[in-house]
């Protein structure tokens, strides 16, 4: 069976061929690996194959799995839905957070940041008009930033999306390249604490489409971890 570290290689040479053909930098793109499901053993494993970033979309998930790994140092990103009544619960728990898509959840986390340390965040953008997914939508995306812009306390890292679930890569490509759009055309606008310079999109079936179209952070699990339950 592949090991962990032999998944790593093969992420990695996935990701060099890719940024290869995209013309871009290998060090302009990461991968994060999606641990949701995963059991603590298993993060432990991929820290000893030198992975020192890890996703979740439960808090509750994610609070247990630290505890149970506090002896590691590791870098936690928050990827699934935030609801306003764990933001307190999220917080603590995150370094960075992929998916904050409305003015309710980004006035509750402000409340809740001290300005002497600021939360990174990710600006979540439905690319693909599926109801079923969260995000802003591009046309509100200004709007939601100009708000983001009053709280020094919320860094604004970049934008995030969950590419279409369909075979057909034109679509997927498109939904990458909206972001993509929509970031450069928000970071031209220059506003105070939102440098933008990350993209966090593709996962496991999507991932070098991704990084043709602009991914500086990848959000993989299936991939590395094998198949959740
Ligand atoms: C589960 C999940 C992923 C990882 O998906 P895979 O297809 O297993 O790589 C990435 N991003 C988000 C937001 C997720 O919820």
């Amino acid at each position: 069976m592949e090991s962990l570290a032999d998944r790593v290689a093969r992420i990695e040479a996935q990701i060099t061929a890719a940024t290869e053909r995209a013309g871009r930098s290998r060090a302009e793109v990461d991968w994060i690996a999606v641990s949701k499901t995963v059991d603590p053993a298993q993060v432990r494993a991929a820290h000893a194959a030198g992975v020192r970033r890890f996703g979740e979309s439960r808090a509750q998930e994610l609070a247990a799995k630290r505890a149970a790994l506090g002896d590691l140092e590791l870098e936690w990103h928050f990827i699934g839905h935030v609801q306003t009544n764990k933001v307190r619960e999220v917080l603590p728990l995150s370094s960075w957070i992929h998916s904050v898509d409305r003015l309710k959840l980004a006035r509750k986390l402000a409340a809740q940041v001290p300005a002497a340390a600021p939360q990174r965040i990710l600006v979540q953008v439905n690319t693909s008009g599926e109801a079923s997914k969260s995000g802003v939508s591009p046309a509100g995306l200004p709007e939601l930033l100009d708000a983001l812009a009053a709280w020094p306390q919320l860094r604004v890292e970049g934008l995030m999306t969950i590419g279409p679930l369909t075979d057909d890569q034109q679509a997927i490509r498109a939904a990458f390249r909206t972001l993509r759009h929509a970031r450069d055309r928000e970071r031209a606008r220059q506003r105070p604490g939102a440098p933008l310079g990350h993209l966090s999109m593709g996962m496991s079936g999507d991932f070098p489409i991704a990084i043709e179209e602009g991914a500086t952070l990848l959000r993989i699990g299936t991939a590395f971890f094998g198949a959740r339950p």
